[in-house]
């Protein structure tokens, strides 16, 4: 990953002290265990690179990853690899250990026989552990590095909420010094998440990786990983050669198209819903929610009516439909977030404007599908770290976005930094110092375990 001058002094800030593995995102360390549907989504989305050294120290590389079987047989087919320079074609199967080859009857199926790379989570078997296809061909192994960075899909579990070591020292600092470090951290993040989608848009073309970052951001906080698997299960290219059928597909694959919707619904989601059916039976076999090995979880709990995984898919239909538009203005020639605003304030849909859910009553007043906090959360994660690194212009109009209010993580965050602090608006309430905050908190205070005492942030903070 190269970085800006602008971002390089964070990483230089924090090396002098920590080890590599303080800056891969926490949840990648030791211990923790997103699931197996995650690890995949990563996979696909390219986080691990595409080249790497097998077990026995072979050059292996990916070209082509292939597509993601959600049905029985190995994860990942039609891949091409070239594995010390020559090229083989086949599939590629993900597990957490290398002896689940075996324990999961994979060395005894035949539709694994074309097997040609069996990926590994880092986890250590103890002795060495033979991949072998039913007719005992050996299959190269690849142990992935969880150090690696990625996004973070699994939220870390928070570190205590109380002012840390650092607040005296940045308050001594004042707001002059404080602001550099607040802004070197935050340029390193957003420099990251650009390199994290230019990887996908390698993998799978920047259209598919827009898409995917569009879904991921839709999904926040507590989707994220469902709605970016649903983006990857009917990619782009997909919905947007069959427009009629598409927004029966979102809904179906989701598992949102089931008998029990209509049990309880009005005439109105009745008719809807009878409108979806007629174009999801042909698809249903193929894609039906009970086909896949890994089913989508929805996660609902303490989730607002607005921002109801329903409402976000159907956002995400709205912006398959317009694509052409949307493509154009996240162009680095044409974007705008003036532009961008007038977009979103024209997607409308004649069932979810007044509907939060499938089973809610309709609402008096029409409600914006793509409202200022998720435009903001776009702005954030997909539009200027795309396209910052290509127009510097856009840096000083990234600064000027305001923070949005109810992010618990970062007011954590600025409550251990900054309590009490007399220019607290000044550093705080903009966009970018909340990024650089859960950035700052995220390598120092999620890796800190010594309840600040053995944290270099105060001193690091104070040195010239
Ligand atoms: S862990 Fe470090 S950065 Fe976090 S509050 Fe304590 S001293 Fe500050």
């Amino acid at each position: 990953m190269t970085l800006s001058p602008a971002a390089a002094a964070y990483p230089a800030f924090l090396a002098s002290h920590f080890p590599p593995v303080s800056l891969a995102e926490p949840e990648l360390l030791p211990g923790r265990e997103p699931d197996e549907l995650a690890w995949q989504s990563r996979w696909f989305a390219g986080d691990f690179g595409r080249d790497f050294l097998t077990v026995a120290g072979e050059a292996v590389s990916v070209i082509d990853f292939g597509w993601w079987n959600h049905g029985a047989g190995p994860d990942f087919r039609d891949c091409v690899i070239t594995l010390s320079g020559e090229t083989r074609r086949g599939s590629i199967e993900l597990d957490r250990d290398a002896r689940d080859w075996d324990h999961h009857g994979h060395s005894t199926n035949p539709a694994y026989r074309d097997t040609i790379l069996h990926l590994q989570l880092g986890v250590r078997s103890g002795s060495e552990w033979f991949t072998r296809t039913d007719e005992h061909r050996l299959v190269p192994q690849v142990r992935l590095d969880l150090a690696t960075p990625a996004g973070d899909f699994n939220t870390p579990p928070p570190a205590p909420a109380r002012p840390g070591r650092c607040l005296q020292v940045f308050r001594q600092l004042g707001p002059g010094k404080t602001i550099t470090i607040l802004e070197a951290a935050a340029r390193y993040r957003l420099e990251r998440k650009a390199t994290r989608l230019q990887r996908t848009a390698a993998i799978h073309g920047r259209d598919q990786m827009l898409f995917q970052a569009l879904a991921d951001a839709l999904g926040y906080s507590r989707n994220r990983l469902p709605l970016t698997v649903l983006s990857q299960r009917l990619p782009l290219r997909l919905l947007t050669t069959r427009p009629d059928d598409a927004e029966a597909l979102l809904f179906g694959v989701s598992g949102f198209l089931t008998g029990e919707a209509f049990d309880h619904a009005d005439t109105e989601t009745r008719l809807w819903l009878r409108r979806l059916w007629d174009q999801w039976w042909r698809y249903r076999d193929a894609y039906a929610p009970g086909q896949p090995r890994l089913p989508l979880k929805w996660n609902l709990t303490g989730t607002r009516p607005l921002n109801h995984p329903q409402r976000r898919i159907a956002t995400l239909h709205l912006l398959v439909k317009h694509w052409p538009t949307l493509r154009r203005l996240l162009q680095p020639d044409h974007f705008s977030e003036k532009a961008l605003l007038t977009f979103a304030a024209g997607l409308h849909h004649p069932y979810w404007d007044r509907h939060y859910t499938l089973r809610a009553l309709p609402a008096p007043k029409p409600m914006a599908l793509l409202g200022r906090n998720r435009l903001t959360e776009i702005l954030a994660n997909v539009c200027y770290p795309l396209l910052i690194p290509e127009r510097e212009d856009l840096w000083p109009v990234y600064q000027k976005l305001s923070a949005p209010l109810d992010n618990e993580k970062t007011r954590r965050a600025a409550l251990r930094l900054f309590a009490g602090h007399p220019d607290l608006a000044k550093l705080t309430s903009k966009l970018w110092q909340q990024q650089a905050l859960l950035q700052v908190y995220e390598d120092f205070c999620l890796a800190d375990d010594s309840n600040c005492a053995q944290c270099p942030m105060p001193e690091q903070a104070q040195s010239p």
